[in-house]
């Protein structure tokens, strides 16, 4: 067993791409293109239950944009 170093405060830069629940494309504009702002991404102007962001873990919370289908759950 090799001991795993607390990366917890260290979010690897593919991070912001994927969806930190199923690791898909999250399809964020903000990972895809420098400069843009949040108004762009499809999540402006979805509301995300507190449920479904109670799944994403700690350390990429705020950082890692859900996947529409993560995010809208049926
Ligand atoms: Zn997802």
């Amino acid at each position: 067993m090799t001991p795993v170093a607390d990366r917890s405060h260290d979010v690897p830069a593919q991070a912001g791409r994927r969806c930190p629940l199923c690791q898909g494309d999250n399809r964020c504009m903000l990972a895809r293109a420098t400069g843009a702002s949040v108004a762009d991404c499809w999540c402006a102007g979805r509301r995300i239950a507190a449920s479904t962001l109670a799944a994403v873990p700690l350390a990429l919370r705020g950082r890692a944009c859900l996947c529409a289908r993560c995010a809208n759950p049926p």
